[in-house]
């Protein structure tokens, strides 16, 4: 047996205020006056002043506005770093990505992508990045993802959605400051919080378990359980927690591997466009047949929070996108070995699938 042998984040941060320390972090890591760093910040912090007042800005340094609306493309990549390449006489010292998992996810692409070549979609898959990525730091400002710790960057590309995962991918700094996530909107808040959620329900009931990634997951539901369903919590208590739960949630995957969730919402992202945690949770609710527990607790916490969730969202679609979604879902063979085991061929098949899609 030869084991699997991870890189984690280097070095992370965690306290509300430690973003006022995100100067003095990057500081030593600056090359020289003409290689800047630059901020790729969520759109929706544009005029934030409270947020961008903090972000130390000198010499070449610069901010991107980047929308979260849509979830990050390959092609958005290849430009985002074209467009620096032109734009700068040197490489930059260092990308630092403001933001949910898409920000955070475009910081972890742009700063590999700037020191490989081709196009990012070459990159999506398992291993295939050469070089080292240029130094960069993630700052979550919604929790949930576990992208601020996991080996991976999600992109949608030409054929697929998949993420380039790789050694390189990692951030080389993390700066936790649950302060940051205030301004959440709810439903937005039980969305990518759920995305933990289902981590954890996928990895704790799935075939790849081991007691590494069961102490995470076992930390991370605990900590859901308590946000989701104690309203005893203060508001700090739970945006502290979730944070936690998030990077636990994460590292619970990083050595194990999602599930039915992840890989039925993959589909809907793709042909639909539909985001990660609110597909998540429009698949997950019909999932009894496989996490019967889970789903019964999803359900609970929804009903806590009073969320309404999409109906019917596949109910116009042809028999050719019901192809399209399925082709993506069933493509990721460790997600469906990790949940159903090494026979998973057997019973999970373009109908069970079709049948799934067809209640959401
Ligand atoms: P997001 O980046 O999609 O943002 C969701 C919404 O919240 C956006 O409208 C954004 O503007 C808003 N928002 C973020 N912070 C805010 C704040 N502090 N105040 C007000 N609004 C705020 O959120 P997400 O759910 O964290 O990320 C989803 C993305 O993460 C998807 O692209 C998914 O593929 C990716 N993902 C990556 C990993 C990974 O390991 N790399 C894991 C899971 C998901
Ligand atoms: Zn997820």
């Amino acid at each position: 047996m030869s084991y699997k042998n991870f890189p984690m984040v280097s070095r992370v941060i965690f306290g509300r205020g430690s973003f006022n320390q995100l100067s003095e972090i990057i500081e030593p890591k600056r090359l020289n006056t003409n290689a800047p760093f630059i901020f790729f910040v969520d759109d929706v912090f544009k005029g934030n002043a409270w947020l961008m007042s903090r972000i130390p800005l000198s010499y070449q340094d610069k901010v991107i506005y980047v929308s979260a609306n849509e979830e990050p493309k390959t092609e958005q990549i290849d430009q985002l770093v074209e467009d620096i390449i032109l734009t700068f006489k040197e490489r930059p010292s260092g990308i630092i990505g403001i933001g949910g998992g898409c920000l955070l996810d475009i910081a972890k692409a742009v700063s590999i992508m700037l020191n490989n070549d081709g196009e990012s979609k070459d990159y999506q898959g398992w291993d295939l990045v050469k070089n080292p990525a240029v130094y960069h730091v993630g700052v979550p400002t919604i929790s949930g993802t576990g992208a601020e710790v996991s080996r991976t960057t999600i992109l949608t590309g030409p054929e697929r959605k998949l993420g380039i995962n790789s050694d390189y991918t990692p951030f080389d700094q993390v700066i936790l400051d649950p302060e940051l996530t205030k301004d959440v909107p709810k439903d937005q808040w039980f969305y990518t919080g759920m995305d933990c959620y289902v981590h954890c329900i996928e990895s704790l009931n799935g075939t790849y378990l081991n007691t590494f990634s069961k102490t995470y997951g076992e930390k991370a539901l605990e900590l859901c359980k308590d946000i989701f369903l104690n309203n005893t919590l203060s508001v700090e208590e739970s945006q502290d927690k979730l944070m936690m739960a998030s990077w636990h949630g994460g590292m619970s995957i990083a050595y194990s591997q999602v599930g039915v969730c992840h890989a039925l919402s993959y589909g809907l992202s793709y042909l639909l466009g539909i985001k990660h945690g609110i597909g998540n949770c429009i698949v997950f609710n019909h999932l009894e047949d496989y996490y019967p527990e889970g789903v019964a607790l999803f359900k609970q916490m929804k009903e806590t929070h009073n969320i309404t969730l999409p109906q019917g969202v596949c109910a116009d679609l042809s028999d050719k996108d019901f192809d399209v979604m399925i082709k993506v879902a069933l493509s990721l063979e460790p997600l469906w070995e990790n949940a159903i085991g090494k026979n998973w061929k057997k019973t999970i098949t373009p109908e069970t699938l079709k049948a799934l899609y067809q209640k959401m």
